[in-house]
């Protein structure tokens, strides 16, 4: 009998490409993948051989072009598991915090007022793709990279954190942020990311995405408590463009 190796296929869209490089950052556990799976489809690292089938394939980035959008649905038809991997293809990433009223304003200023944009407004991924797993973050922790491979690879479904970023942050005892008046979104958004922000100075900006149960409510009378009431929609437009898609 012919023993097959798994295909697993990685695919770019719109991004920074931060998360492929943290891919490439498991280093040995990557040699370890290739010893079981074929990595057929890599930009980064390979040229393209044949398209599919694939058992697993993981993309990455935000579709902001029709070519993208494209790209998704084929790659949707040829694999069994779709896996998103970081915040731009989980919540729309960056380009979907921008708020879709000033895109143009900000177009023109970037590239003058004759540019002409081609791209869609910024949405997840699961807005155009049944998507089956996700590797949250920007860029992802590779903590969770490892663990959720490893538990598609094992037949199993990957299990998401229930509790939020505070939890971590209060585990290393740093100073809430809230108190010093920083909107830090650490309330709503799921843990798993070592709180690295906040022990860092700075505010979460919800890039795991919303934790369950996450009382969006509470966290928006808290911004306006502290001051932000004209800046609390662009504040949570990460979360919103998430939560349009459930
Ligand atoms: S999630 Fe962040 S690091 Fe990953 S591709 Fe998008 S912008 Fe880059
Ligand atoms: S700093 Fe942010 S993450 Fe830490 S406890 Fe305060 S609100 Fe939560
Ligand atoms: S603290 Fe917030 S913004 Fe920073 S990595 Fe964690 S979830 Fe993302």
């Amino acid at each position: 009998m012919i023993n097959k190796k798994l295909q697993i296929a990685i695919f770019d869209l719109t991004d920074c490409e931060g998360c492929e490089l943290q891919l490439l950052n498991l280093k040995d556990k990557l040699l370890k993948l290739a010893e079981i799976a074929d990595i057929p489809i890599w930009r980064l690292a390979k040229t393209p051989t044949e398209f599919g089938p694939f058992d697993v394939a993981l993309i990455e980035g935000t579709p902001m072009s029709r070519d993208d959008i494209k790209l998704a649905k084929k790659v949707r038809e040829n694999s069994k598991i779709v896996v998103a991997v970081g915040a731009c293809a989980h919540l729309g990433g960056i380009p979907a915090a921008v708020d879709e009223k000033k895109r143009d304003k900000f177009l023109k200023e970037v590239y003058g007022d004759k540019y002409k944009s081609k791209a869609v407004a910024a949405k997840p991924l699961s807005a155009y793709i049944h998507v089956n797993h996700f590797i949250h973050g920007c860029p992802i922790d590779l903590d969770e990279a490892e663990r959720v491979i490893v538990d598609i690879l094992m037949d199993k479904n990957p299990v998401s954190p229930s509790h939020p970023v505070c939890l971590e942050c209060k585990e290393r005892e740093n100073p809430c942020l809230l108190l010093k008046s920083e909107p830090c979104q650490g309330p709503i958004t799921e843990g798993g990311c070592k709180a690295v922000c906040p022990s860092n100075g700075l505010r979460c900006w919800g890039c795991q995405g919303p934790v369950k149960y996450a009382n969006f409510g509470a966290m928006e009378k808290n911004l306006e408590r502290l001051g932000f009431k004209d800046q609390t929609e662009n504040i949570m437009n990460i979360f919103s463009k998430e939560r349009d898609t459930k």
